[in-house]
């Protein structure tokens, strides 16, 4: 066992001094809280001093498409929409082969770990090779691995994709039943892996038919999961849905009787009030992607609305042009103020007096939550998921000289993680110092970046 102390820890929602945390050799942590009782079940456990240093809980990114990275710095500009979908996002996913699928998932989960980000939700829709042949099982282990390699902890949520009309769709579409046997079968696999998780998601109402969707509902029951769907995203999904199935987004979930506590909607920007009100009743949760919502042209999620209702809201880093989730959450709070030219919108949720605390949980639980992965907090039981913060990086003056809420206001205001974070650790294990990430080598990184296929086109 490991006893750590520091300046501040983070527990109980904000950053507290004469802290400590025992860390098991299992990689859980044993204990966190008040210095004198954490140290009286110390034992003989290693001690390490951290001065000068804050520990907090690792940040989760509850939407990822790893892939997407490979559009940087070429898809940038389309029209719209549908432009990017057609003249980058399917050429992309045309041209992807194994060894670039691969490069692309080691840069992006190495740049989240670096971001501070310990756990992804990667969801993930590669099922079939270049030629469209299946090769699901093949490439899901590929996205896993890459994960494993950096050290990150991966929840790895498989879509039910069955809808092909396009060309670019070619990647994604299998049979329902095929879907349901893999990710079944993946899921069996990995059950008891420490690093990962496995869940079903329907792609979308565009992407999936109807049998399809229930049938990953029933999978989640099966598997004792949550199940994911891109959900109202662009404000055309609404008569999409309406033209199609006579109804709007969500209540086409209510009809075919699959919505659920079980449900984690993707962006539910568009829905209306009756559904954000059916949401919430039905307990469902809803993952958010500020920054790709405002790059793709997509909307302003009404999250403050959802909030007050007791919807849990996670944050995506989605098309990871730049992954950091404390980013997202500056993002996600800065977009509510444009939108009703008010400040402090998400922090007074469930109050008149801002809550940062409130923020935070966004970042961290409310994300594990949804992806049913044990971390987001410093408490006994969860895995030891945690970044140890340096606070005489720049980015926090003056504001680490104040330490408790101070200090959790400027992790989601100011900091930048790529100084300030000394080190990351997934599951009780250092994975990156200052940076340097342990399993992939930065050399090693630019060089299966530098040969993937894909580029370039
Ligand atoms: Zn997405």
């Amino acid at each position: 066992m490991q006893l750590w102390r520091a300046d501040w820890i983070h527990h109980e929602g904000t950053f507290r001094r004469d802290h400590a945390l025992l860390i098991g050799d299992e990689g859980r942590i044993a204990a966190c809280g008040p210095r004198a009782e954490v140290e009286a079940l110390a034992g003989d456990a290693e001690v390490r001093e951290l001065a000068g240093r804050a520990i907090a809980p690792g940040t989760i990114s509850a939407h990822s498409h790893a892939f997407q990275v490979f559009l940087r710095g070429a898809g940038d500009h389309p029209a719209s929409f549908p432009d990017w979908v057609s003249r980058y996002l399917y050429p992309l996913l045309e041209r992807l082969d194994d060894d670039s699928l691969e490069a692309a998932a080691l840069l992006c989960f190495h740049q989240m770990l670096r971001a501070g980000i310990t756990t992804v939700g990667e969801f993930h829709y590669v099922h079939n090779g270049v030629d469209f042949a299946g090769r699901a099982g093949e490439l899901s282990r590929i996205v896993i691995r890459a994960a494993r390699k950096v050290g990150l902890r991966i929840a790895f949520i498989s879509t039910l994709y069955d809808v092909k009309q396009r060309t670019g769709q070619g990647r994604m579409a299998r049979p329902a039943a095929e879907a349901v046997s893999e990710i079944r079968g993946l899921a069996r696999e990995l059950a008891g892996d420490p690093f990962v998780t496995v869940l079903p998601a329907p792609h979308s109402l565009h992407g999936a038919t109807r049998a399809s969707i229930e049938a990953g509902a029933a999978l989640a029951e099966e598997l004792d999961t949550r199940w994911h769907i891109h959900l109202a995203e662009q404000e055309d999904d609404v008569p999409f849905a309406q033209e199609r199935h006579g109804a709007r987004p969500l209540e086409v979930l209510e009809r075919w009787g699959v919505l659920s506590e079980r449900t984690v909607l993707v962006h539910g920007i568009w829905l209306s009030p009756e559904e954000r009100a059916l949401l919430a009743e039905r307990g469902g949760g809803l993952v958010t992607n500020p920054t790709t919502n405002m790059a793709l042209g997509d909307g302003i999620a009404p999250l403050r609305d959802l909030l007050d209702r007791g919807v849990s809201v996670g944050l995506g880093t989605d098309m990871n042009a730049a992954p950091n989730v404390l980013t997202e959450l500056r993002t996600a709070e800065y977009l509510q103020r444009v939108q009703s030219l008010e400040m402090g919108r998400l922090p007074r949720v469930g109050g008149a007096e801002p809550d940062p605390a409130v923020l935070w949980r966004l970042a961290t639980t409310h994300g594990a939550e949804l992806l049913g992965v044990e971390a987001g907090a410093l408490a006994a039981g969860q895995w030891a998921d945690l970044l140890v913060i340096d606070l005489a990086d720049p980015s926090l003056l003056p504001g680490s000289l104040l330490g408790g809420d101070a200090l959790l206001n400027l992790l989601s205001s100011s900091m930048v993680p790529e100084t300030a974070l000394a080190e990351t650790w997934v599951g009780g294990r250092c994975v990156a110092t200052r940076g340097e990430v342990a399993g992939l080598p930065l050399d090693e990184l630019r060089a299966r970046v530098a040969a993937a296929a894909a580029l370039g086109a």
